[in-house]
């Protein structure tokens, strides 16, 4: 395993719309693997491969213990809403007020091709929606309702 360098806004490729995967190799396994370090070393709770300039269509989240791999997620529905704060490893320094659905379902394959799918409610709902944004070039400060201060009181540590 290898960390990546995470590439910041606003580098073109966070902007790029990522392809699908078309066939597991152990290119993705390493990917996977790397990402998942990166994250923990930059103390993230998601990160997304264009994230780490690799335009595919993966994305891992760990969240409460529970690490999860996700290779061509998609959104296949989601229900209500929440409003609060979002960061990004991509956007130092900054953190926005962003509405997102309050449980998505998402349908993705796993490491081994298989179909999974997984109810995320709360911190994970929002953390799929922000990764799955960014499989598309959309960063959460295109959607961020006001900007509010990191370092402030309603500031928190979780980055996505
Ligand atoms: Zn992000």
């Amino acid at each position: 395993m290898a960390l990546r360098k995470v590439l910041q806004d606003p580098n073109p490729k966070l902007r790029k719309k990522s392809r699908p995967v078309t066939e597991i190799t152990p290119h993705i396994h390493e990917l996977l693997d790397d990402m998942l370090e990166t994250m923990r070393e930059d103390e993230g709770v998601g990160l997304a491969a264009p994230q780490v300039g690799v335009l595919r269509r993966v994305v891992v989240i760990e969240i409460e213990d529970r690490v999860y791999e996700l290779i061509n997620p998609e959104i296949i529905s989601s229900e209500g809403e929440q409003t609060g704060r979002e960061a990004c490893l991509s956007v130092e320094d900054r953190m926005g007020i962003v509405t997102r659905p309050k449980k998505v379902t998402v349908k993705a394959l796993d490491r081994n091709g298989n179909e999974q799918i997984i109810e995320g409610e709360d911190l994970l709902a929002r953390c799929l929606c922000h990764e799955l944004d960014h499989l598309d070039g959309i960063l959460y400060i295109d959607k961020m309702i006001r900007e509010v201060d990191p370092e402030g009181e309603e500031g928190e540590d979780e980055e996505e």
